[in-house]
């Protein structure tokens, strides 16, 4: 291997990608370098690079946290993984191990934690840095396309809908049918429940109905709330992936007294709540962030048995800019995933 690798950078927020030779990092203790096979492009990489947060990145960083390939080289004191083992590199790239959130398994919490393809540098390149703690283990027989969703999208909508306090046989409505929502539907239905899915657009109704869906709702056409009372007294979790502020008041108002709402969808901004509703109903509201190691193990296992199959495009690393247009509207149906070798 030579010194440089191509990678995809943002040098300026909410202007297109470069693509340029970097150096190649070197492994720390702790570390290990990985050589990516694929990276799938999350809609979150599009708020990082337009800075749409709060929070925002520093400049320049590589995006990218769906990324799987090899490990190529180890720094001292890895003692649990070696080259040649087949990896994925998520969104929490490290979390300090002694928090109050990390001892009690929530690390996905920690306050002291880095994010990849954020705080550090991302999988839109031929080589990444992974904490070995972190880097996770892809299950046999996944391969590195179908396991590159799963990494964030996956792990997201999974713990998602565990956080809607759902049980097998209850509705859940999933908002947005992307990236994250078209495997959130197939986590649910493999979870047992019945699902009623949201989108504005007839092919991600149609995808959704193929992947098990039960009941699809165009929100451009039919008020969901209305017509989720209508059909099921409302449902007892819903779980919000658009990426749109006006989702999250419609989803609240598809629950069932009693019901829990799970955002994970990330627009920038907020929405307004009826006091009166919320108490009245007794409905539960709560954030999820991405999942925990544990979280993302049992997540790929449902992708190895092949309960849960990304719908994958593959395109090579050059067109990311293109795709990250594209999410932006809303035109990728299921997950794009660059091939970088
Ligand atoms: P995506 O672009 O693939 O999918 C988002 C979908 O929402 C699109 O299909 C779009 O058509 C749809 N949508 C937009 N407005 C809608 C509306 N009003 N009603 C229904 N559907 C609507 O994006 P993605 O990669 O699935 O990511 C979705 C969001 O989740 C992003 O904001 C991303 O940053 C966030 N995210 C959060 C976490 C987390 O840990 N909480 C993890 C990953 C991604
Ligand atoms: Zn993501």
């Amino acid at each position: 291997m030579g010194n440089t690798m191509k990678a995809a950078l943002v040098e300026e927020f909410g202007k297109p990608l470069q693509l340029k030779e970097v150096e190649i990092p070197k492994p720390e203790a702790g570390q290990a370098l990985v050589k990516l096979e694929v990276s799938g492009v999350c809609h979150t990489d599009v708020h990082a690079a337009d800075g749409d947060w709060p929070i925002k990145p520093n400049l320049p960083f590589i995006p990218g946290h769906e990324g799987v390939g090899h490990v190529v080289e180890v720094g001292p004191n890895v003692t649990h993984l070696k080259e040649g083992d087949h990896v994925g590199i998520p969104w929490l790239h490290t979390s300090c191990s002694y928090c109050e959130y990390c001892v009690s398994g929530r690390e996905n919490l920690c306050l002291s934690q880095e994010n990849t393809g954020y705080s550090v540098n991302g999988t839109f390149a031929e080589y990444v840095l992974a904490d070995a703690d972190h880097a996770t283990k892809i299950p046999q027989p996944l391969d590195s396309a179908q396991a590159a969703p799963i990494l964030c999208a996956g792990v997201t909508t999974y713990r998602g809908l565990k956080e809607t306090n759902t049980k097998p046989g209850d509705w859940v409505v999933i908002s947005g049918i992307g990236g994250l929502g078209h495997l959130g539907v197939q986590y649910a239905k493999a979870m047992g429940l019945h699902v009623i899915a949201l989108s504005r657009t007839p092919e991600k109704l149609e995808l959704a109905r193929q992947l098990g869906a039960e009941e699809t709702i165009n929100v451009t056409e039919t008020d969901p709330g209305q017509a989720v009372q209508d059909k099921i007294g409302g449902a007892h979790g819903a779980l919000v992936t658009a990426v749109s502020t006006q989702a999250f008041q419609q989803a609240v108002s598809t629950l069932r007294r009693g019901g829990t709402l799970s955002m994970v969808g990330l627009p920038p901004g907020e929405f307004p709540l009826s006091i009166f509703e919320m108490i009245l109903k007794g409905i539960d509201i709560r954030g999820s962030i991405v999942g925990t190691r544990t979280d993302l193990r049992e997540a790929l296992q449902f992708g190895a048995e092949g309960k849960v199959k990304a719908q994958i495009e593959t395109q090579p690393l050059d067109h990311v800019n293109t795709i990250m247009e594209r999410l932006k509207n809303g035109d990728v149906n299921g997950r794009v995933v660059l091939s970088i070798t």
